[in-house]
This record gives C-alpha cells, sequence and structure tokens, in this order.
C-alpha cells in the first residue's frame, strides 16, 4: 500500500515538477521574445514618433518663419519708397547744385537731421556723384559721415546706375549694421548725387527672441548677418568661395569684422527636414549648442535668406518620452498576457494533477475495497471456526470436568477408604484381640487392647474431621487475630509430630507485629498444616530444621514456613494447592492439607504461594491483610 502511495506521490510531483520545468523554459523564450519584441517596437515608436514630432516642429518653424518674413519685409517696405521722395526735396537739390556751399550744406544738413528723427530712420545722407558725403543727418555728432565716401557700396552704384539701389551692411563709420537703400538725385538727365537712407536692422533683430527657435539671416555667401543668437553673428554657414571673399572686399559690407566658421553638421532627413547640429564649444560664449530644424525662405529683394532655427530638443524630448510611454505599455501589455498565460498554465496543470490524483484516488479505492471485502470474508470465515471451536471446547471442558470430577471422587474413595480402612483393621484387630484376652482373663492387657482401640477411633475422627473442615463453608465471621497466639497454639498441636521426627522449629516474630484480619483457630490449622508438611519434609533428611517468621510488610503480616528438606520439583509445583494431590502415598497423606490451606487464607483474602526457601527445602509464605487492634476476633 505504501509503495502504491509512493508511487502516486510521485507521480504527482513529476508532473508538478515537469510543467514547472515547463514553464520556466517557456518563461525564458517568452522573455527574450518579448525584450526583442520591446527593443524593435520601442525603436519603430521612437522612429515614427521623432517623425511626428519633427514634422511639428517644422510646422511651428514655417508658422514663425512667416511671421518674421512677413513682418521683415512691412519693414523694409516702409523705408524703400522714401529715397527717391528725398531726393526731390528742395534743400538737397539746391546742396546738389552747389555742393560747396556752405549756407546750402547746412540748410540740407539740418533738413535731413529732422527728416530722420521724423521718419525713424537711422541716418539719412547725401552724397554728391563721387560718392563723398557733402550732408548728413548726423553732422553734428562724433560719428558723422560728412567727409566719408560711399562710392564703394553697391546702393551708390546701383543708384547711379539702375536708378535705386539697396544694400545691407555693418556702417563701416557707425560700426552698426544697417540696410541702406539709395536713390539718385538728378536735374533732369544730370546726375547731381545720390540721397542715401539706412535704418536699423538690429531693432528687428532684438524683436526675434523665442523659447525654442532662433531667427537668423543669412546672406548669399551663407554668412549670417542678423541672428537672434549673438553668438551667431557673422558666422559663416558654409565656407566661403574665393569669388565671396573678393565680393565682400570690394562692398566692405562686414567692414572689417572677422568672419568665422559655425561648426555644424548639416543632414536632411527622409522628408526632407534640414538639420543642423551645432556644437558651439568654439563658439565665444557657447551659446546656442543643439540640434535645429530649418524652415528657410530667400527674400530676393532684400537679397537675404531668413531662416528660423527650431530647437529640436523639445520635439525629441517628445518622442522619447512617448516612446518610453509606448515601451511602457507595451511591457505593461506583455507583462498581462505572460500573467494571464502562467496562470492559465497553472490552471491547466492543476487540472491535469487533479485528474490524475483523481484516477489514482478511485484506483487506491477499488483496491481498498477489495482487500477489504477479502478480509470481511476471511473475518466471516475465522468467526465461524472459532465458534465451532468454542463448542467444542466447552463440550471438551463440559467432559473433563466430569471425567475430573469423577476422579476425585474415585481418588477420594480411594484415599478414605484406605485411611478409614487401616485404622478399622486394626481396631477390629485390637478388639479380637480384647476379645480373646477377656476370655482369658488377662485384665492388664485387654485394658492396653482397648485403649489402643480407642487410639484408632481417635484416628478415624481426626480424618472424619478433617473432611469436615474442607467441607465447610467460607465466609465465617474474620476479626483481628494475634499471629503469635496462633503461633504459639499451633507449635503446641504440631509439636509431637515435629518431636517424633526430631525437627528443629525455630521461630522469629517480629516485634510488635501487626494483628492480621483471620479466624484464630483456622489460622492455627494453617500453621499447623504447613509445620506437618514440613515435618514430613525433613523427616528422612540429616538435617532437619523449620524455620516460621512473621513480619509486618505494608499494609500486611507475612508469614514464612521454611525446610530444609528437599523442596517441591517444579513440575508439580502447580498442582500441589490441588485437592487430593499428595506425594506421599497412600496412607500417609491425602493431599488435602495445602488444599485446606488455600482455601482458608482465600477466606481471610490474603494469598498464600510457593517460595524458594532458604533452608534449601521448600518455602510457603502466607500473605494476610494487618487489622486494626479494636476488632480482636472471638473465634
Ligand atoms: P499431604 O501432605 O497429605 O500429601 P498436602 O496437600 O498437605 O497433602 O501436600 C500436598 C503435597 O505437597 C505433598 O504430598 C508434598 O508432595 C508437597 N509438599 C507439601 N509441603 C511440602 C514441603 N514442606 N516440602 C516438600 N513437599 C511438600
Amino acid at each position: 500500500m505504501a509503495g502504491r502511495g509512493d508511487t502516486y506521490l510521485f507521480m504527482v510531483q513529476g508532473i508538478a515538477q515537469a510543467a514547472q520545468m515547463r514553464r520556466h523554459s517557456g518563461f525564458l523564450v517568452w522573455l527574450v521574445l518579448g525584450l526583442i519584441i520591446l527593443w524593435g517596437g520601442g525603436a519603430l515608436v521612437h522612429a515614427q514618433a521623432t517623425r511626428v514630432f519633427l514634422n511639428e516642429a517644422a510646422g511651428r518653424a514655417e508658422g514663425t518663419l512667416q511671421l518674421a518674413t512677413t513682418a521683415l519685409d512691412g519693414y523694409l517696405e516702409r523705408f524703400e519708397r522714401l529715397p527717391p521722395l528725398l531726393a526731390r526735396q528742395q534743400p538737397i537739390l539746391d546742396l546738389a547744385e552747389a555742393p560747396d556751399d556752405p549756407a546750402r550744406v547746412d540748410a540740407a544738413n539740418r533738413f535731413l537731421r529732422d527728416v530722420t528723427g521724423v521718419l525713424g530712420a537711422s541716418d539719412i545722407y547725401f552724397m554728391d556723384t563721387t560718392g563723398l558725403t557733402r550732408a548728413a543727418s548726423n553732422f553734428d555728432l562724433p560719428r558723422s559721415f560728412v567727409g566719408g565716401n560711399f562710392a564703394f557700396r553697391p546702393y551708390f552704384s546701383d543708384a547711379v546706375a539702375s536708378g535705386a539701389g539697396s544694400f545691407y551692411a555693418l556702417g563701416t563709420t557707425s560700426r552698426k549694421r544697417g540696410y541702406y537703400f539709395g536713390a539718385p538725385v538728378r536735374n533732369g538727365d544730370t546726375l547731381l548725387g545720390v540721397v542715401a537712407l539706412k535704418i536699423d536692422v538690429e531693432s528687428v533683430e532684438a524683436a526675434w527672441s523665442g523659447a525654442d527657435y532662433h531667427v537668423i539671416v543669412t546672406d548669399p555667401k551663407g554668412v549670417v548677418f542678423l541672428s537672434s543668437n549673438p553668438a551667431w553673428r557673422f558666422g559663416m554657414t558654409r565656407p566661403l568661395t574665393s569669388e565671396g571673399q573678393d565680393l565682400l572686399e570690394t562692398t566692405r559690407r562686414y567692414a572689417d569684422s572677422p568672419l568665422f566658421d559655425i561648426p555644424l553638421r548639416a543632414q536632411t532627413t527622409a522628408q526632407g527636414h534640414v538639420l543642423w547640429e551645432i556644437s558651439l564649444s568654439a563658439l565665444p560664449g557657447a551659446q546656442g549648442q543643439g540640434e535645429y530644424l530649418l524652415a528657410s525662405a530667400a527674400m530676393p529683394e532684400a537679397d537675404w535668406t531668413l531662416t528660423v532655427m527650431q530647437n529640436t530638443a523639445p520635439a525629441r524630448a517628445q518622442a522619447l518620452t512617448f516612446t518610453a510611454g509606448a515601451v511602457l505599455a507595451l511591457a505593461l501589455i506583455g507583462m498581462m498576457v505572460a500573467v494571464v498565460r502562467q496562470r492559465r498554465a497553472r490552471l491547466r496543470d492543476l487540472l491535469v494533477m487533479q485528474a490524475a490524483a483523481k484516477v489514482q484516488l478511485e484506483a487506491r479505492v477499488a483496491e481498498r475495497t477489495r482487500e477489504l471485502a477479502d478480509v470481511n470474508e476471511a473475518l466471516g470465515a475465522e468467526v465461524a471456526e472459532r465458534r465451532l471451536v468454542e463448542v467444542n471446547l466447552r463440550r471438551a471442558q463440559d467432559d473433563l470436568v466430569q471425567a475430573a470430577k469423577l476422579a476425585a471422587l474415585g481418588q477420594m474413595s480411594a484415599a478414605l477408604g484406605h485411611e478409614v480402612n487401616q485404622p478399622l483393621g486394626a481396631l477390629r484387630n485390637y478388639a479380637e484381640n480384647a476379645v480373646a484376652l477377656l476370655t482369658r482373663d488377662r485384665k492388664a492387657e485387654t485394658q492396653t487392647a482397648l485403649e489402643r482401640i480407642l487410639d484408632m477411633a481417635d484416628r478415624i475422627s481426626a480424618i472424619a474431621r478433617r473432611l469436615h473442615t474442607f467441607g465447610r463453608r467460607p465466609g465465617q465471621q474474620l476479626g483481628a487475630v494475634d499471629v503469635t497466639e496462633a503461633i504459639e497454639a499451633a507449635q503446641e498441636i504440631a509439636g509431637p509430630r515435629l518431636r517424633q521426627v526430631g525437627a528443629t522449629l525455630s521461630v522469629d516474630i517480629a516485634p510488635g507485629l501487626s494483628l492480621v484480619r483471620a479466624g484464630p483457630v483456622r489460622l492455627q490449622q494453617v500453621l499447623v498444616n504447613l509445620l506437618t508438611n514440613a515435618a514430613d519434609a525433613v523427616a528422612d533428611r540429616a538435617e532437619r530444621r523449620i524455620l516460621l517468621t512473621a513480619r509486618d510488610e505494608a499494609e500486611a503480616v507475612v508469614l514464612r514456613v521454611e525446610d530444609s528438606g528437599t523442596g517441591v520439583p517444579p513440575d508439580i509445583a502447580l498442582r500441589i494447592f490441588d485437592p487430593f494431590f499428595s506425594t506421599k502415598g497412600v496412607g500417609n497423606g491425602l493431599g488435602l492439607g495445602l488444599s485446606i490451606t488455600y482455601n482458608i487464607i482465600k477466606d481471610f483474602d490474603g494469598a498464600i504461594a510457593l517460595v524458594p526457601g532458604t533452608l534449601g527445602g521448600a518455602g510457603f509464605e502466607v500473605r494476610l491483610m494487618s487489622a486494626p487492634k479494636q476488632d480482636l476476633a472471638a473465634e
């Protein structure tokens, strides 16, 4: 049974372990697969999100570009038409007619200063045909243009050649960046000079600063002229060609300002967005590094390009955040799927295990039932057999009892017959003798014969008395008996027999011995029986000693009669208390002494047992219950 139980246990454990291992390896595969999917998905989402957010940034940049272009265009247009108008004003015409006349110079200077203030221009000045400045709005300032020759500037040459000129440049005198318009001053077809108007573009630049974008204006050669980030001013967005270099030298557009390379890496995305990655650590102030998305618009009238540089960091951060969110969501979904799968797998395993367990259990139950039925059947058979045996036993017992009764009766009859017959025979002999002696008148001898007859009669009555005791019913009144007195009486009664065999009796009574619960006469009889048996046992021995001891032991008094006889052989030890059991041969013992003793002691609620004696022979131990003194028994 245990073996099968173990097998079952192993099987269930095996199923559980196999399922667990399967789950473990499955888990690893899923983990790796999940990570790959997460990685791939993350990369895809990131690319897509980057595209979307960069497009959005590009949209914002386009919007900003529109606004900036419109504003800048409007600003320039406001001043574009002014120089031709100024060229027709009287003070200018007067000066153009006589440029060396101090009064006209003075009048023109004042006129220009007033007009400049009204128009909001930076400077207005008049140059003669050689490009020499004759009058200027800033005539009375330290940075006065008067006396300066600007024939090299394209706004002068273009105005002379085509009637209108414009140019942006860093002022050679003022060191301020400005936009210049030029218009010819004519008298009929004669060119008398050029009126130039300079406007301040730095204020425009100041209005461009935005949170996540910069605005720059580059010339056709890629040099940054205006920039909301001061670090990029006069930086080159691409290397300068030698032709560009020559042009710069003739027009002195940037005066003596040194140009530098902006360290940028340009690239175009698949969507056509141009990205600039600027590493500005080399630039003064190290400002404005990062990646920018460009939105540019060429402004042909001004001959420059306006570019909005949208910082891509926010867009990239958004893309990254979105990707992280998506990856997290994906991971979460993956985990949920994994959890659901695992739970389902567990459930499946559990069901398999339960099914296996059920099958096993059913098998075990069936097996047990079969075994129980077998056992039941066997038990039934056994019970029937036992019953039969019992009936037989009882019958045998009855037979035995019957036989034993008959045997006992036979034994008893034989013993009695013998015991009585002998004295009866002797009695008859003595009686015959007495009759014969009486006829011969031998009185003395007749008397002896009659006394013998009396002895025989006594002996027969002694036998009858013994039988009477044996037949007496137990349960007579018990009381407290002084053991010492009983011993003394018994000594007296057994004395003749002891003396007859020449036995020495030692009596050892413990001082202060308790009284015992008994009948005094019957206790004497017990002691007499034991002493007589001891005397019989030592009769044929060289050493003939008998020892009688009495002592207290807990709630009892223990009496011992020991002798130096041959003792009781073990094979008959169990039978010596049986009635009519005797080894003394016919005529010497009835086999009733110990049997009577046993019954008397039982009446006293005591016990008698054969024990190994200290004198080499048998020992009989009688154990009687102690009794309180006040219960002293009468009999
Ligand atoms: P009886 O004395 O008439 O034989 P008992 O019942 O008194 O009958 O004794 C039964 C038997 O027990 C005796 O025949 C004897 O074999 C044995 N027996 C009794 N007392 C002793 C003893 N002290 N030593 C050896 N044997 C004994």
